[in-house]
């Protein structure tokens, strides 16, 4: 049989992928400031009124990283149970998207903040499940484009672009990749402790054995009871 009359065969091609999900989890830090400014994170707040020359990326700008954010960070990476890093640093992620004005992202790469933790999820059956994570690490937020008539490009009469977002501070925590055949698809934490935020969402890989194959899709998300939201800090 040929690999495309294999493929062909519907019995034959449920059984050619495994799900590898590899999630990732995005927790906005409930500070009152960027990470990199004294520009205020406001919800609510008009378009285009909490920007500064330094989340704007002007050139010749210095940013200045918020104490706070490193503090949460690394409660965070304790929550967790990972290994706090005696020496991290940020990195830039370079990319060109319209709601990134200085066309890179600071973010960290090789050297995160914490490494090596877990987290006990409780399963509908009463038991509870380890889910390992792999890194959590700090980096700033993008802007938010607003699409007129449509919520996306696709069918829209023009784009405009709001730069309140652009540097709240986030952490981004990577659980080990999980078989979803071998094992029940489990919920993730929206709140990663008292001290983060608002929104999560996640990836997913699809591997095609032998070779390799990309999907997408956002998962729902899950407060842990023991880590409910806190105030927003003072810086
Ligand atoms: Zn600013």
């Amino acid at each position: 049989m040929t690999a495309t009359a294999h493929l062909a065969d519907p019995a034959s091609r449920r059984h050619a992928y495994e799900p590898v999900i590899g999630l990732e989890v995005h927790c906005q830090l409930n500070t009152a400031t960027k990470i990199f400014c004294n520009c205020s994170t406001q919800f609510g707040a008009d378009p285009n009124a909490n920007v500064c020359p330094v989340c704007l990326g002007m050139p010749g700008v210095l940013p200045v990283l918020n104490a706070k954010v490193l503090e949460y960070a690394v409660k965070a990476g304790l929550a967790l149970n990972c290994r706090i890093a005696p020496y991290s640093k940020f990195d830039r992620k370079q990319y060109f998207y319209p709601d990134l004005p200085k066309n890179y992202q600071i973010s960290q790469y090789d050297l995160p903040i914490a490494e090596g933790g877990w987290l006990e999820a409780p399963l509908s059956d009463g038991t509870s499940k380890r889910i390992g994570i792999t890194r959590l690490h700090m980096e700033e937020d993008a802007g938010k484009l607003v699409h007129a008539g449509s919520d996306r490009l696709a069918g829209s009469s023009h784009s405009l672009v709001d730069y309140n977002r652009a540097g709240y501070p986030s952490a981004r925590s990577s659980p080990n990749p999980t078989s979803a055949r071998r094992k029940k698809r489990q919920p993730m934490p929206k709140s990663c402790g008292g001290f983060c935020g608002t929104w999560a969402s996640a990836t997913a890989t699809c591997r095609k054995a032998p070779s390799a194959a990309m999907s997408t899709f956002r998962c729902a998300p899950w407060v842990s009871p023991s880590l409910a939201p806190r105030s927003k800090s003072k810086t």
